[in-house]
Order: C-alpha cells, then sequence, then structure tokens
C-alpha cells in the first residue's frame, strides 16, 4: 500500500527512468549526467542527419557519459 501522497509531482528520468521530482534541480533529468547523456543522444541524431560518419570523439564523449549508471537510488517505492 502506498504511503499518503503529497502534491508533489514525480516524472521518470528521460534517460535511466528513475523517478525525478518536478522541484529537482535537474529535472526532468534526475541528475545532470542524465542531462548531459539526453543532450549526447538528440546531438548523435543530428549527426546522423547531417552526416553518415560519426565523429570518433563524439562518441568517446558518449561512451563516457553513458558508462555511469549505476549510481540509481533506490529511494522510490
Ligand atoms: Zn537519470
Amino acid at each position: 500500500m502506498p504511503a499518503k501522497k503529497k502534491s508533489a509531482k514525480l516524472l521518470r528520468c528521460p534517460t535511466c527512468g528513475m523517478l525525478v521530482r518536478l522541484n529537482d534541480e535537474d529535472y526532468p533529468f534526475c541528475s545532470d549526467r542524465c542531462r548531459k547523456i539526453d543532450l549526447g543522444k538528440w546531438a548523435m541524431g543530428v549527426y546522423k542527419i547531417s552526416s553518415p560518419i560519426l565523429d570518433p570523439e563524439v562518441l568517446e564523449d558518449l561512451g563516457e557519459l553513458g558508462g555511469g549508471r549505476r549510481d540509481r537510488d533506490s529511494d522510490d517505492d
């Protein structure tokens, strides 16, 4: 049975799916890292459209950003 809900809105982080509160500073992302990952995905889509060849340096950056998905908190539910 869920606890009493307050009016705080929750949204799932588009990057990792973690619950994010509306008043979180990185909303709608759970963290600055996830925000950057999402931006990276978006940028990658643009690169795909504008050029079929990805800059290896861009891939390297995205790889670094994508390596930190294990810091999710377990304080939801
Ligand atoms: Zn996240």
